[in-house]
């Protein structure tokens, strides 16, 4: 038997065996035409841009995240700030505060596990919101617009980094 001779992949770095026309890990036209080989190129150029994209939805979001944190830290104090002194009542101020960090500490976190951050940040706005129509049911039309920016920014944030990952396992294979 002939031990086939193998060779690295120019793309990926992988071993493969010389006979297969194309690199079993990430595609490459082994022995394809110099246009075969070069529309491989333009694809994958073209799936690097769409993560850049992808990349900078995601950035932004973690930028809206820590503004969004601020926003409710601030109103939180606010609020404290103009109860008459002597019904001060430390539940909003202190569960705003609260609710802020967490907020901005997702914002820092989207950098590096994105889909987490973003998921557990609709979670808690929702959340968040739940409790506050609970408590105070006038409240559900104050920023109502907003709010559902806020939630078809996260949306979007989820399938961002959705195809981010998928993009990275094409082009990276992690
Ligand atoms: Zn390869």
């Amino acid at each position: 038997m002939v031990k086939q001779p193998s060779l690295e992949c120019l793309i990926c770095k992988q071993i493969i065996s010389n006979n297969n026309p194309d690199c079993e890990t990430c595609g490459y036209p082994l022995h394809g035409t110099d246009h075969e080989k070069e529309t491989f190129m333009v694809l994958r150029g073209n799936r690097e841009i769409d993560l850049e994209e992808h990349d900078k939805q995601i950035r932004n979001l973690g930028r809206y995240l820590k503004v969004i944190g601020g926003f409710t830290a601030f109103w939180g104090l606010i609020t404290y700030f103009l109860m008459a002194a002597d019904d001060k009542d430390l539940i909003i101020p202190a569960s705003s505060i609260v609710l802020g960090a967490v907020y901005f500490s997702l914002g820092i976190w989207s950098k590096k596990k994105p889909m987490a951050a973003v998921v557990t940040g609709l979670i808690v706005f929702v959340l968040a919101n739940t409790v506050r129509f609970i408590f105070d049911p006038a409240a559900i039309g104050s920023g109502i617009i907003w709010k559902v920016f806020i939630i078809i920014a996260f949306i979007q944030g989820i399938r961002s980094a959705k195809e981010a990952e998928k993009i990275k396992k094409e082009l990276y294979y992690v």
